[in-house]
């Protein structure tokens, strides 16, 4: 698993937005979450050097956000045409511009 740093990077400090949102309705407060986020940066995207109770954190919030982001497809409600996940590769762009839709619904406008 490698972890996109520049990605991260967004995610902890400009996007953060994104990660308030995945915490909405939890227990964890998105500072937790940024922590976890800022520590991978430090350490290189080295998710073996996370305590127990991190990892967790990781894999509940990070790693859905970096590796598992659903399509909305082109009117937003899910009628995604390919397989209903973003290609890793355009995360970064879908996150700034705020378009959440793989690379077949963006380029299949409705
Ligand atoms: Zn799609």
């Amino acid at each position: 698993m490698e972890i996109d740093l520049e990605l991260l990077d967004y995610l902890c400090h400009k996007g953060v937005h994104h990660i308030e949102a995945a915490v909405r309705g939890h227990q964890h407060l998105p500072r937790t979450v940024v922590g976890v986020g800022t520590f991978l940066l430090d350490h290189d995207g080295n998710v073996d050097l996370l305590t127990a109770k991190q990892l967790v954190t990781f894999d509940k919030f990070l790693k859905p956000l970096l590796f598992d982001v659903p399509c909305l497809g082109p009117t937003g409600t899910g009628d995604c045409r390919g397989d209903g996940r973003i290609e890793p590769e355009l995360l970064p762009k879908a996150y700034r511009d705020d378009e959440l839709l793989c690379g077949r619904c963006r380029n299949e406008p409705s």
